[in-house]
């Protein structure tokens, strides 16, 4: 039975659990929800406040957590107990964030390289993933309150970028929040559907999706067909953003004044009064002229047209980004259907202006560039609580995934471009009498070696009972889940044994790396069809001549001598053939030996047939 609740803030019934759609942002996140009445997205804010949450997270000497823009507040005054950009950490080792170690102005701690960091504030350690459940938690909070209902369930977004770890991390995040994570989407993809793109099934279109925030740019390029969402390249910079464009201000009005910048480091209430001035004057300037103010006694002033050229390096750097992003999806700016717009950077008119000019058609800039990919999460959760059924979201599969077979060839479960989530199993055998384990290698490429893939793991079924070889009926079942997560397991049909692997593949594919296996795959194509076929016919023989042997030794009784004779030297000329290199020795040899033994197999098949008819055992 369906359970009914009734909304207190909108007094209407709400027939299932509200599922919300979270954007967990580097700078800021926030939460929205379908109207229940309008079914538009809204985003949840309290009274006169933003909807926008600051990402940061204050701990007092007592350790307790306040989240948000109290926490903000305290940033510049207590910068070791208050962690902002924990997103930048979220799966990541102390080897992954080195080169920017000096960005965290908190200690991200340095034991070993290898594993996940962690942070220290005061004598606690906290994981990235903690801090995010601060974040998350924060945010499901505030839903309840302003909706009076209690919200367990959520879609949260990540860059499209992402690998699984990081996808991992942040629906650990979300469950350690008390949010079961229905779904991990990633921001283009949402932010494409606040526009309503991908929403009718019958839209082919390729989007690009620019995306100025705070502290990082991602450009994605997008293609939607059948409602499935593709993600074809993403290039960016995570270390740009709006606050970079702050910086180059409060940069011109040091020189203006004949102020060091080492001033900023010698006096850092200093930096962040004059930053936050250059923010507000960057603010000023999307729809105004001339800002003035003044700071200590100091006039701050800049005019629109010094501030647009100011600005142009910062653009000139995103577009090189698009132009890459472009490349690698083997489009040019013409394939591109629609631009659409996210990040409060985006706001600066001039940026506008700029991307629109590239790619050469206006940008689609109407739904709140804050809000817009919080907006689509909403979008999808409602998808997801099934209320409509015309769309489904899919993702697809980069490259193939398979698993090591005889001879090292790749056997293709689940293949390139397959819609996820995605299910696929396949059953195998032994190919040694009493074999009792199973070696699965699980490998991802478009190359017919496995040894010319990509290896994403390994794992042993053991306890086959002994069994001759072939009989064991061994399913392996790939299983790819909504957030592009791949199970493995092996299962022996007759004992009931099996084994299975989550596959979080640390270390994703760059889209360069992508594109090398892709164009390998097709720059190979003819010698690996060679090499496929030589070593299937390899793999023919040498099982042929295993057969041959048992069989030989079990019924030698029933065999003259000149079949003995020719038999042998059968499988002397095909092992020998076996070691020349060549498919069609070995089919020949291999055709020689069956000519050879096929009639007195027959034979005594049939005799054991017409005895076992009889009764008798052989
Ligand atoms: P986000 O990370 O998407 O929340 O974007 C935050 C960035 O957008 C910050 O750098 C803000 O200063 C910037 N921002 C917000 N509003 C505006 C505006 N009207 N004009 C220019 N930048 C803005």
């Amino acid at each position: 039975m369906a359970k009914i609740a009734i909304n207190l803030a909108t007094g209407s019934l709400q027939k299932e659990e509200i599922i919300v759609g979270i954007d967990l942002g580097t700078t800021n996140s926030l939460v929205a929800i379908i109207h229940p009445d309008t079914r538009k997205p809204i985003a949840l804010k309290e009274h006169n406040s933003s909807s926008l949450v600051p990402s940061i997270i204050h701990f007092n000497a007592y350790g307790n957590v306040t989240v948000g823009e109290q926490a903000k507040a305290l940033l510049i005054t207590e910068p070791q107990n208050t962690i902002f950009s924990a997103k930048r950490l979220m799966g990541k080792s102390f080897n992954d964030i080195k080169d920017n170690s000096s960005f965290f102005s908190y200690k991200v701690i340095d034991d070993n390289t290898s594993s996940l960091v962690k942070v220290q504030v005061g004598n606690k350690f906290y994981s990235p993933v903690e801090l995010s459940s601060f974040i998350l938690k924060e945010l499901k909070q505030r839903a309840e309150h302003i909706l009076k209902t209690p919200v367990n369930k959520a879609v949260i977004t990540v860059p499209a970028y992402f690998n699984d770890a990081q996808r991992q991390a942040t629906r650990d995040a979300g469950k350690l929040a008390g949010l079961d994570v229905l779904r991990i989407v990633n921001e283009p993809t949402a932010a494409s559907l606040a526009y309503g793109l991908g929403l009718n099934k019958a839209e082919e279109k390729t989007i690009a999706v620019y995306d100025l925030g705070g502290g990082t740019f991602d450009i994605s390029i997008l293609r939607i067909s059948n409602g499935i969402f593709e993600v074809l390249s993403t290039n960016g910079d995570t270390y740009l953003g709006g606050d970079d464009i702050d910086n180059v201000i409060v940069k011109y009005w040091l020189q203006q004044s004949g102020v060091k910048e080492e001033a900023l480091k010698l006096n850092k209430e200093f930096a962040q009064a004059i930053r936050l001035k250059a923010e507000a004057a960057k603010i000023y300037l999307s729809t105004n002229n001339l800002f003035n103010d003044s700071l200590n006694g100091d006039v701050l002033t800049i005019n629109k047209q010094v501030f647009e050229i100011l600005v142009q390096p910062l653009i000139a750097k995103t577009i090189i980004c698009c132009t890459s992003a472009l490349k690698d999806a083997g489009l040019t700016t013409k394939n591109i259907d629609v631009v659409v717009m996210v990040g409060g950077s985006t706001r600066v008119p001039i940026i506008k202006k700029s991307i629109s000019n590239f790619f050469g058609k206006p940008v689609n800039d109407s739904v709140h560039p804050d809000e817009v990919v919080a907006l689509g999460a909403a979008i999808q959760a409602d998808i997801l609580a099934g209320n409509n059924k015309d769309v489904l979201l899919l993702d697809i599969t980069p490259l193939s995934l398979g698993i090591e077979t005889m001879g090292g060839l790749m056997d293709v479960l689940i293949a390139r471009n397959s819609k996820i989530p995605n299910k696929a199993s396949r059953q195998y055998t032994t190919h040694k009498d009493g074999q009792s384990g199973m070696k699965i290698g699980v490998y991802q490429g478009e190359r017919d070696m496995v040894k010319d893939n990509r290896k994403l793991a390994e794992f042993n079924l053991t306890g086959i009972p002994g069994m001759p070889a072939g009989l064991p009926k061994v399913e392996v079942s790939f299983l790819i889940n909504a957030d592009g997560i791949l199970v493995v397991k092996a299962k022996e049909l007759r004992s009931g044994i099996e084994q299975s692997i989550e596959v979080k593949a640390q270390q994703n594919l760059t889209d360069a790396e992508l594109e090398t296996m892709l164009l390998d795959s097709i720059t190979h194509a003819k010698e690996d069809i060679a090499t496929r076929a030589l070593v299937e016919a390899n793999n023919e023989g040498g099982q042929l001549l295993e057969t041959t042997e048992n069989f030989v030794q079990k019924n030698t009784a029933h065999l003259s001598q000149e079949e003995l004779i020719a038999t042998a030297a059968a499988m002397q000329a095909l092992q020998l053939a076996l070691t020349l290199n060549d498919k069609d020795i070995i089919h020949a040899k291999v055709e020689a030996l069956n000519e050879i033994s096929r009639p007195y197999a027959e034979r005594i098949m049939d005799t054991a047939i017409s005895l076992a008819m009889k009764g008798k055992a052989v």
